[in-house]
């Protein structure tokens, strides 16, 4: 049975959020983005685009190629709350859907012919009750998979859709820059080019051999892209509301020094373990058992975030309040609680890129050697 993937993205999310409380930033260039020296743009409108602005450029270099722009300070609650009523819209038609982002996502409407005149009606049906719900504008495409359906939706974009027939995708991607294949960055890209390769009609015809051994097993993966195939599922996202883990000593402690080391090692762990599932967290706890069986937790409120830095930042003094006896200590625990779909993107509010590069690297290493490979001198046991 051929498949019917759906992929819906809302378009220039943060800016159109923004633009539904203040109607004055339609029609202009506007930068969402942290107000600190370091910070970085979060997201853009079209219009800014067209100056060459994009995410995850610094907002003093944003500024200073379109001087016009107006800087809008993000508010992640606001987005998360949009982005749940976006979801739920999504979940109450859909029969599978995943959700891949805070503004993105998949649902398989596979067979959905058999009830309704075509699956593309039904998208277009959704999309509207999405449009006239939230006002927001969202993007669609629709293939027989998610690689080429998410290439629709940038090239639908802004406020459109595209349908993609099966046994078309091919055709399709054909005359585009090897560039819109979801796994080519900017790495692969420069190196696509000095090979000749700038359009994937090109990428289509040179060996699948060759593209192995350029790149590796990847290789093979961008090159079945290219030819518009992709068997991979939709997945329904696990709704996994924390993650917790919980350490008891073989003799109890009340060495304050080495207990916020266990802990660092602890929040580095939680942390890499909500970057692989893509989540970000925005509760943090943490839990004490004395040696005479009583246990305390506390508890706080944080931003949204998935980087071990933030989290160490607010669960040391956290730890601090809470132990309050003195006493020796026979269990420590750490919880991150309301946990939401968000990756590096969202952590931009409060980090620069470069760091998030670092994370980035980081999370590659650990995913190839093991998560024990890197950790910070301080979380030495
Ligand atoms: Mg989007």
């Amino acid at each position: 049975m051929n498949r019917s993937i759906l992929h819906l993205d809302l378009d220039s999310f943060f800016v159109s959020v923004e633009r539904l409380a203040d109607s004055s930033l339609f029609n202009k260039p506007i930068i969402v983005g942290g107000n600190s020296e370091r910070a970085v743009v979060a997201a853009c409108s079209y219009e800014a685009r067209k100056y060459g602005v994009h995410s995850a450029m610094p907002i003093r270099m944003a500024k200073s190629i379109c001087p016009e722009a107006i800087i809008v300070r993000g508010n992640m609650d606001t987005y998360i709350k949009y982005s749940a009523m976006v979801t739920e819209i999504v979940d109450r038609y859909s029969p599978l859907y995943e959700k891949a982002s805070i503004d993105e996502f998949y649902v398989d409407i596979s067979g959905m012919d058999k009830y309704v005149k075509s699956s593309y009606l039904w998208a277009k049906e959704l999309r509207n009750f999405i449009l006239k719900e939230t006002n927001l504008p969202i993007s669609f495409g629709l293939s027989s998979n998610k690689t080429v359906s998410k290439v629709g939706t940038g090239e639908a974009k802004p406020n459109n859709h595209i349908n993609i027939p099966y046994g078309s995708e091919r055709q399709f991607l054909a005359p585009l820059s090897v560039k819109k294949i979801p796994m080519v960055g900017n790495k692969t890209y420069i190196k696509l080019r000095t090979m000749g390769v700038e359009r994937i009609r090109t990428l289509q015809e040179i060996p699948q051999d060759l593209m192995m051994k350029a790149f590796g097993k990847n290789g093979i993966l961008i090159w079945e892209k290219a030819q518009g195939i992709d068997s991979t599922p939709v997945l329904k996202d696990i709704e996994q509301k924390s993650i917790s883990t919980e350490r008891t000593f073989e003799q109890d402690s009340c060495d304050v020094k080495q207990l916020r080391n266990i802990i660092i090692s602890m929040v580095e762990d939680l942390a890499y373990k909500l970057r692989k599932l893509n989540k970000m967290t925005s509760s943090i706890s943490i839990k004490i058992r004395y040696s005479d069986f009583q246990t305390q937790t506390k508890q706080m409120r944080i931003d949204y975030t998935n980087l071990d830095s933030v989290l160490i930042k607010h669960i040391l003094p956290l730890f601090d309040k809470a132990y309050s006896r003195r006493l020796l200590i026979r269990l420590i625990g750490v919880r991150f609680t309301n946990l939401i779909v968000g990756s590096y993107q969202l952590n931009l509010f409060e980090d620069i890129e470069s760091q998030l590069r670092l994370y980035k690297t980081v999370d590659k290493l650990k995913n190839k050697y093991g998560k024990d490979i890197i950790f910070r001198a301080s979380g030495l046991p």
